[in-house]
């Protein structure tokens, strides 16, 4: 005879703060990346289980209708909560020090449903102007249609964030590094401001991750994530993520996300949960990786200029020590030339594929100008930094001598 798995008594129609405490506190953020948010089912199985469940049975009507007063702890529906994506939340939350984390199905929706549960028409948001495409649309296209203005400011210019505030604004957002060009916003300082004006602060912290840099100890209210990124870090599947207290999960994320729908599939989050088990060792080797091609390729007489966090070059090398806990896995260069140059250096390569992801196990290179900033115009693209020689390598988990190699060769076609 089969045990029946009786998890479902410990859970709440959501995923509660209450199994998040479960594991001590004493274990260290690496330990908890392998074991937290686990619940065995009755088969004691050692991986975790994957739930894949749109719904839930209640052993009578009138265990459904105190389920749904409250009063009766336990699922109800998964877009409203599952096993598994509560999983792969409180492993998310545990890592990043937040209450409260909430999956969503991409990076977008995570984004999307963070500044879109805050804001109302009338309502106003200051933005970094150096932003991954899709969060620039949002904010001058989407957001605009129901009422809520913006103003775009250079982000590593604090008294900027400042100048830009008014009555209405309700929201501070960045990304830091910023896709493609690396530069850095100081969270601390603009936490700061943000608080003194009671203003939310949201940073989209997919390009580092959450084992570079934990943006919630340095003040931010809100932390978003492209989990697709170095999260999954293998390729296989979408995933977004918002951290945040437990105030602002319940008076804002929860109402929306519930009704609006952007749920994370069991299955992704399964997935999503399991790599977090190898995200500290896998972004920390990548990062010691990216090191040693940044120092390779300033030192290369066919790049013009290298931009990683890591390096003592970096304009903002001191913000970097503050906040990352290394230069992170992405390098941006510029080679020698233009366009076609830097073409020439992507069709040259052969280990390191040419694809717009990043933080993927294999090495990824882009032309950020052609590709994933295409929509900018030129002179948009000039103000932020990307030039038609600009290329973006997110380092893999190669061996890095061989991605020095492959760079190597590449770039010796240029004069
Ligand atoms: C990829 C990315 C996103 C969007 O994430 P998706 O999972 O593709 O929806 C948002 N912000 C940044 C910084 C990203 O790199």
């Amino acid at each position: 005879m089969l045990h029946k798995p009786d998890l479902l008594d410990h859970h709440h129609s959501d995923s509660s703060p209450e199994q998040a405490s479960q594991t001590a506190p004493d274990w260290s953020v690496q330990s908890q990346l392998i074991h937290h948010g686990m619940e065995r089912s009755g088969f004691g199985e050692t991986a975790e289980a994957l739930y894949l469940t749109s719904g839930y049975v209640y052993t009578s009507a009138e265990q459904a209708e105190a389920r749904f007063k409250g009063d009766d702890q336990g699922y109800i529906y998964s877009r409203y909560g599952n096993p598994t994506v509560s999983l792969f939340e409180h492993r998310l939350a545990a890592l990043e020090g937040t209450e409260r984390c909430v999956a969503v199905a991409s990076g977008m929706a995570a984004m999307h449903a963070a500044l879109a549960c805050r804001l109302s028409s009338g309502d106003h948001i200051v933005a970094s102007k150096a932003l991954f495409g899709s969060c620039l649309q949002i904010i001058t296209g989407v957001l605009p249609r129901y009422g809520v203005s913006y103003t775009l400011v250079d982000g590593t210019d604090l008294s900027a964030w400042q100048t830009a505030i008014t009555p209405r604004t309700k929201v501070f957002f960045c990304e830091t590094p910023a896709n493609p060009t690396l530069s850095l916003v100081d969270i601390q300082a603009v936490a700061q401001i943000a608080r003194a004006a009671q203003i939310t602060f949201v940073v989209d912290n997919a390009f580092a991750s959450p084992v570079v840099q934990r943006a919630a100890p340095l003040g931010a209210d809100v932390i978003t994530y492209s989990a697709t990124k170095h999260i999954d870090g293998q390729g296989r599947c979408l995933g977004g993520a918002v951290c945040c207290s437990e105030a602002f999960f319940s008076e804002y994320l929860q109402p929306y996300v519930r009704h609006t729908g952007p749920s994370l599939s069991p299955f992704n989050a399964w997935t999503l949960a399991k790599a977090l088990e190898t995200l500290d060792l896998r972004v920390s080797r990548m990062a010691d990786s990216a090191l040693l091609i940044a120092e390779f390729l300033e030192e290369h007489s066919a790049v013009d200029r290298v931009s990683y966090p890591g390096l003592p070059s970096h304009p903002q090398g001191e913000i970097a020590k503050k906040q990352m806990r290394n230069g992170g896995t992405l390098v941006a260069f510029q080679v020698q030339g233009g366009k076609a140059d830097a073409f020439e250096v992507l069709n040259a390569l052969r280990l390191i594929k040419i694809s717009n992801n990043l933080g993927d196990s294999k090495s990824l290179v882009t032309h950020p100008a052609t590709t994933t900033h295409r929509v900018l115009s030129e002179e948009d693209r000039w103000a932020v930094g990307i030039s038609s020689s600009m290329v973006r390598l997110s380092v893999g988990l190669e061996a890095p001598q061989d991605l020095i190699t492959d760079l190597d060769q590449a770039l010796s076609r240029l004069g």
